[in-house]
């Protein structure tokens, strides 16, 4: 099975040429001169005019995730498959351990939920609910399989946070193993005085998710997760940074010669407060904001610049999604009377290539840069790179045609995934895939699939250790 991209712009992180892309079972068998014959090809896709960059990695995703009463209303079939017609040929999940449970046990469960259904490849991150003896030791045998990175919280106490100690000691196993800790760098203990202080002041519509989350909760988190792991001296990797002092605390650490890595979400550059507010005097008021409620939550407008300019200067390093979707019938509407109650987490797995090109388009980073904080620096930072992440000799031939004339409108009718809004209802964006390959195999193609197998066609990606 041999095919071949011709006549397109080959982009990189690092490179952008004229190449013809040769493919051999699965993998990327030589990028040639344009022209150059190598031998028959039994498919043939015509690159004129487009960019062909490596496919897509979103290292922050939540399929089929429990959380809040709910469960997120992607699985890893509708995820997936929405992810691939948005030009994303990788994802990186969370299994999480139990509190009181193994971390095998939950590893097992998302093995479960994925085998069968994922269209794409993916792999695990193991959420730790507990740092004891026992889990310190398994965190030995997670990496063995594969599962490289711990992601650890100081928000949501009694469900997912942990204490200083148990970061520290996680974070100086993590050093022994190679593995790397990555922080929700909220502090939640006074983040829910806050909240039980609005409900009884009767503040209960979406927008007070954000009031009552400060970005000052944000960057004291992430200080605290920087020097926790300046002095266990192992690397640690902020998800979802949203805020401008929190940036600037990462700023600080790398500028001291720290490995402090940080990725944001598309929420946080194309998203703000105001949404939350929804429409008040429209049809659904205020309501409307339970859309847009995440966590960390959207902030004021002028933190955008910060993180742009993050992403250009290097400072933030990848841009991961947090796809967490709910629905607004039956889910959101949890939290109808209570904001605390609305199950935390908005769409984007599909969305997250077709909203950065904008930042193309408009100057904010190069072509470049955008094949790096999307697909380069995740599989570097979590231990696909070679495989995944690039283009070149024996990668995986994960590859996305990418068209720079094409157009789309943002909306739930003509996005994929599994929820009934789209936080960018509406939106008409410039750039979109023209075709995207998984190991060699042409899925989709003008935004259709055309895979000859959908679910259950993806792998597990074993991933190796830390090595920036
Ligand atoms: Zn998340």
């Amino acid at each position: 099975m041999r095919a071949l991209i011709k006549d397109g712009t080959v982009v990189t992180a690092s490179d952008t040429f004229a190449a013809d892309v040769w493919i051999e079972n699965g993998k990327i068998a030589a990028l040639a001169a344009p022209g150059t014959q190598i031998g028959n090809a039994d498919t043939t896709i015509d690159a004129k005019g487009k960019y062909v960059i490596p496919g897509g990695i979103d290292c922050h995703t939540h399929m089929d995730l429990p959380f809040g009463g709910t469960t997120s209303s992607d699985d890893f079939d509708t995820g997936t498959v929405a992810a691939a017609h948005g030009g994303t040929t990788t994802i990186v999940d969370f299994a999480i351990q139990q509190k009181g449970g193994a971390m095998r046990a939950g590893l097992d469960t998302w093995f479960a939920k994925a085998e069968g259904k994922a269209a794409i490849d993916y792999g695990f991150h193991m959420i730790m609910t507990e740092a004891n003896p026992a889990a310190l030791e398994e965190m030995a045998a997670m990496v063995r399989e594969g599962v490289t990175s711990f992601k650890m919280f100081m928000a949501y106490p009694g469900v997912f946070l942990v204490d200083d100690q148990q970061i520290f000691r996680a974070m100086l196993r993590a050093g022994e193993l190679g593995a790397l800790i990555t922080m929700h760098a909220e502090i939640g203990l006074p983040i829910d005085v806050l909240v039980q202080k609005a409900l009884a002041a009767g503040h209960t519509a979406p927008v007070y998710h954000a009031l009552t989350r400060p970005e000052a909760a944000e960057s004291t988190g992430t200080e605290r997760a920087l020097a926790l792991a300046e002095m266990a001296k192992v690397p640690v990797y902020m998800v979802h940074l949203s805020a401008q002092r929190a940036l600037e605390r990462v700023m600080e650490a790398r500028d001291r010669g720290l490995p402090a890595y940080a990725e944001t979400c598309p929420q946080y550059l194309f998203c703000t407060e105001d949404d939350l507010r929804g429409e008040p005097g429209g049809p659904d008021g205020e309501w409307k904001g339970a859309g847009y409620v995440c966590t960390p939550p959207l902030r004021p407008r002028h933190h955008h610049d910060h993180l742009w300019r993050g992403l250009r200067n290097y400072d933030l390093q990848v841009v991961a999604t947090d796809h967490c979707p709910f629905c607004m019938k039956d889910q959101k509407e949890l939290g109808r009377s209570d904001f605390s109650k609305i199950p935390n987490g908005m769409p984007g797995v599909e969305t997250r290539l077709h909203l950065l090109w904008e930042g193309v388009r408009e100057g904010k980073i190069s072509m470049n840069r955008f094949v790096e904080i999307t697909s380069t620096a995740p599989a570097k930072i979590f231990g696909m790179y070679g495989r995944k992440g690039t283009l070149a000799v024996g990668a995986d031939a994960d590859v996305v045609v990418w068209d720079p004339n094409r157009e789309k409108v943002l909306s739930r009718e003509t996005l994929h995934m599994r929820v009934d809004y789209s936080p960018f209802e509406g939106k008409r964006v410039i750039g979109a895939p023209a075709a995207v390959l998984s190991r060699g195999e042409l899925i989709v193609a003008d935004d259709k699939w055309v895979g000859a197998k959908k679910q259950g066609r993806g792998q597990f990606v074993r991933r190796g250790t830390f090595s920036l």
